[in-house]
């Protein structure tokens, strides 16, 4: 079950995909009252009964063709910083200790950052490249969680009892400036470098814990290339790690990291630069695709 967030006729609506994923049918058409107008409206009130009437199989002809709607960012506005999770693939671990900070050892705790935004990219959606400060755009394709239901102290057992699904985010990163302030959050948050997308798969629909192919492409030519199976701290570590102490919300999206392949770990470095097609891949979930502007 593939969840999206659309603009049709210049108005912005939440819906799901048909299973040929040719088709958007507005959530509106399944749930009649109380409907919710957001993404994160509809994470926090769908309940199992939604989901079973969700999962049922719709006439062919139902719904809006794809072809005649702008999908946007699933999530185009969060309730808060996107939650970032730093070195946790063993291979990123060492492109980056070859190029940038000479620190080769495994984290013992997730490190964690966060990325602020102005809006949330969605696919096709444009980059910016701010090439007055920026000498060193570059991509990071990452599995993001989306979380469905609040908690605190939520046990490693219990975690994917939190998770509403999966979608793509390209941690777009400014490295020139992730450097010279140490702190990675500005670096992280300049206007237009977080994209998300194309689609949340609801859980239900992968095998958990999530083994998936991840992968990225510039201009066609393979950069990325991996599987969350490598993961450091798994998504169930870093959802009860994270939330000692600390409220997640519904529609908290985590970030969960990138494996090698980044531009800046190329020798010399292959940041973006304008007029590239980035492309994040995740097996299951889809293609987030951007353009640097
Ligand atoms: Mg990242």
């Amino acid at each position: 079950m593939y969840f999206t967030t659309f603009q049709y006729n210049g108005e912005e609506k939440i819906g799901v995909l048909n299973k040929y994923k040719t088709r958007v049918i507005p959530i509106e058409e399944f749930i009649r009252e109380n409907t919710p107008s957001t993404m994160i409206e509809l994470i926090e009130r769908l309940s199992d009964e939604d989901i079973k009437i969700l999962q049922k199989e719709y006439p062919e002809n139902m719904g809006i063709e794809l072809s005649d709607v702008k999908i946007l960012a699933p999530i185009p506005e969060p309730v808060r910083n996107i939650i970032c999770v730093g070195k946790n693939y063993k291979d990123h671990i060492k492109e980056v200790a070859k190029t940038v900070d000479d620190m080769n050892d495994i984290p013992t705790y997730p490190i964690y950052f966060s990325k602020m935004f102005d809006r949330i990219l969605g696919p096709d959606d444009k980059i910016s490249s701010h090439s007055d400060i920026s000498n060193s755009l570059d991509y990071e394709s990452e599995l993001a969680v989306v979380i469905g239901r609040g908690g605190k102290d939520i046990t490693y057992e219990g975690a994917q009892d939190y998770i509403f699904g999966y979608t793509i985010v390209n941690d777009i990163s400014v490295r020139n400036v992730q450097k010279r302030h140490i702190q990675w959050f500005r670096g992280k948050s300049l206007d237009g470098t977080c994209a998300i997308g194309p689609y949340i798969v609801h859980k239900s629909a992968v095998p958990y814990p999530p083994e998936l192919d991840i992968s990225s492409t510039v201009n066609g030519e393979l950069r990325q290339n991996s599987n969350t199976k490598d993961f450091i701290f798994n998504i169930s570590k870093l959802i009860s790690d994270f939330s000692r102490g600390l409220t997640l919300k519904p529609g908290d999206i985590i970030a969960t990291g990138t494996p090698s392949g980044v531009g800046m770990g190329f020798n010399p470095p292959r940041f973006l630069k304008h007029g590239d097609v980035v492309e994040c891949t995740i097996e299951n979930i889809g293609t987030l695709r951007n353009i640097v502007d």
